[in-house]
């Protein structure tokens, strides 16, 4: 069975990674995506489980309480964290799962899992960034200001990642993303079991 992967993609908000992700997703077999839980208000368009499930602080502090996340954090003044046991689930049966987080989340999943592999997207330029942050209207003056002082620290972190895909142009941004998940099947570290097999049947 080929090792299974946790690959943690990060980039600061308006990069475009959900975008890159859900293209990504269509043409990839069998990734997993995990579904953090989170304390933020829902969003116009948001829908309960797609990427998050939304629960109140008291709730998401039980989580915490029973050991239940992998990583959490709090952002802008909400909790969000990553559930530990479909990751686990994941990771056992040698499948692949894909995790977005925030830098902090990206530090301290690499600090259990040495092994996950770490994508950032970046945005081409700040000036793109601000744009497309206003542009999306959903976020008052003070959170957008609020998402762009977040994005100037997460950019100043791009280095710790081991890749990093830039979202200029977005088809290439995926085409850049499909292309590190297909490598990373095929490093050694992943396929170790096929020369094993090979030699057991000579
Ligand atoms: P947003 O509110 O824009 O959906 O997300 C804000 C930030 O939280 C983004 O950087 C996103 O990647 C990050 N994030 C989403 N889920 C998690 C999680 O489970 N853990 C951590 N640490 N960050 C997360």
């Amino acid at each position: 069975m080929s090792k299974g992967r946790l690959l943690i993609v990060s980039g600061p908000s308006g990069s475009g990674k959900d975008t890159i992700l859900k293209k990504a997703f269509e043409r990839l077999d069998g990734v997993k995506f995990s579904i953090s839980t989170i304390t933020r208000p829902m969003r116009p368009g948001e829908v309960e489980g797609e990427k998050y499930n939304f629960v109140s602080v008291e709730c998401f502090e039980e989580m915490i309480k029973k050991g239940q996340l992998l990583e959490y954090n709090n952002y802008i003044g909400n909790y969000y964290g990553t559930p530990k046991a479909p990751v686990e689930k994941v990771i056992k049966e040698g499948g692949e799962i894909i995790v977005e987080v925030d830098v902090n989340g990206h530090r301290n999943i690499k600090n259990m899992i040495d092994s996950a592999v770490s994508i950032f997207i970046m945005p081409p330029s700040f000036e793109v960034l601000k744009q497309r942050l206003s542009g999306r209207g959903t976020d008052p003056d003070e959170v957008i200001n609020k998402r762009m002082e977040s994005a100037l620290a997460e950019i100043a972190c791009a280095k710790e990642y081991d890749y990093i895909v830039v979202n200029d142009n977005l088809e290439e941004a995926v085409d850049d993303f499909i292309n590190i998940v297909k490598s990373d099947r095929l490093c050694i570290e992943r396929q170790n079991y096929l020369v094993d097999e090979v030699l057991k049947k000579c």
